[in-house]
């Protein structure tokens, strides 16, 4: 339970990453009041991610950290100049915060805007300091939002108003694979009715871009990977096809079941180059390959130059799914409710906070599904 201490915030329970590669410590925290342009929520649920266990084995993670940017909860308090969030409002985050007003974000590419991309780097707020403390030890920030803690103070533009309706660890979903994977086939793609949509890397993102593909009115959605389980589970989400991509040429089998043509979209999840060049032979000519996996900063894309300007085909990089939070998040959260994109399934269990370590230790057990997510939930 939190302590408010008034003017100088207040004491909340938080698992903190003391030191790179150890266990989360349940800790005693200090959570300074937000700033003008900060909210204080107070967090309901938060969806633990791969990427909380790279940033626990990452050297350049700064320490100590408390990690989580899968969020949702409801609005505590708000800063001075606050406009799109007030206190009771129920919000889901976003771990990419933008401007408003540089050339990306006035062109409407609000994730590519670089105000977040420092302070994330350096776990700050967008003001370059920290809200958290351990007698007056700097806690830094994970993605400018830090959601493995009661309460979190976070950039106003991180906040996005859901429907009331929206139960909590579904809403927790929302900001990180969810969006990633819906924005990659609805915005990045462009998917269009009755296309052909091949999906490479069926996780936490991929299995979103088989359900945003769904929702965008595909008619054939391939699901790809190299693991039977999780193919078996896109047909669950919307997988009309399934194509094991470990065999050798397995582009063939995307080719026939496209009418010897390819696929008009490949959205590749998996951040392994060889699957983008499958993704690249999959589709067809004037089709288009959306890239959302990470890749390794030192490997090389190998796609062939002959004829390349002959067919016409787009290949682009997409970062969080090309999502502008603050009118994309709502449409998901309403698609849900309509019945339209399954998150219920996508909880694979619920925890409480003391036992976190047990979600971040699941992921090194490599028969555990990486569909869907742990969800810490709180009272
Ligand atoms: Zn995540
Ligand atoms: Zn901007």
């Amino acid at each position: 339970m939190v302590r408010i201490l008034n003017r100088r915030g207040a004491i909340m329970r938080a698992a903190v990453l003391m030191e790179t590669n150890k266990p989360l410590e349940i800790k005693e925290v200090h959570l300074l009041n937000p700033k003008e342009n900060e909210v204080l929520v107070k967090i309901g649920a938060t969806g633990v991610c791969h990427s909380d266990l790279n940033a626990i084995e990452d050297p350049t993670t700064p320490t100590p950290t408390i990690l989580g940017h899968e969020g949702a909860g409801i609005v505590v308090a708000v800063g001075s100049s606050v406009k799109t969030v007030k206190v009771g409002d129920k919000v889901a985050l976003s771990w990419v915060p933008y401007c408003g007003v540089c050339e990306f974000c006035l062109d409407g590419t609000v994730n590519l805007c670089e105000s977040a991309f420092g302070p994330m780097f350096d776990g700050t707020l967008l003001d370059g300091t920290s809200r958290l403390h351990i007698n007056g030890e700097t806690i830094y920030h994970n993605s400018l939002l830090s959601t493995f803690a009661e309460y979190a103070v976070v950039p106003e533009m991180s906040c996005v108003k859901l429907p009331d309706g929206m139960p909590m660890a579904q809403a927790a979903l929302i900001g990180c694979g969810v969006a990633t994977g819906y924005g990659a086939a609805v915005k990045a793609a462009g998917v269009t009715p009755g296309s052909t949509v091949a999906v490479f890397g069926i996780g936490g993102v991929g299995i979103n871009a088989i359900q945003g593909a769904k929702i965008a009115g595909a008619s054939k959605i391939i699901a790809c990977d190299i693991k039977e389980s999780n193919l078996e589970l896109a047909k669950q989400f919307g997988a009309t096809h399934t194509v094991n991509t470990s065999i050798p040429d397995s582009f063939e089998q995307i080719k026939g079941l496209t009418n010897g043509l390819g696929v008009h979209y490949s959205i590749d999840c998996t951040g392994n180059t060889r699957a983008t060049e499958t993704a690249w032979h999959s589709t067809r000519k004037g089709g288009t390959i959306v890239i959302v996996g990470a890749f390794n900063p030192n490997q090389t894309l190998n796609l062939p130059a002959g004829g390349f300007h002959r067919v016409g085909k787009t290949i682009k990089g997409s970062f969080y799914g090309d999502i502008q939070p603050l009118k994309d998040f709502p449409v998901i959260a309403q698609l849900y409710l309509d019945g339209k994109l399954k998150l219920d399934e996508l909880i694979l269990k619920t925890i409480k906070l003391d036992d976190i370590n047990i979600a971040i230790d699941s992921f090194h057990n490599h028969s555990c599904s990486n569909v869907g997510r742990t969800v810490v939930t709180f009272d």
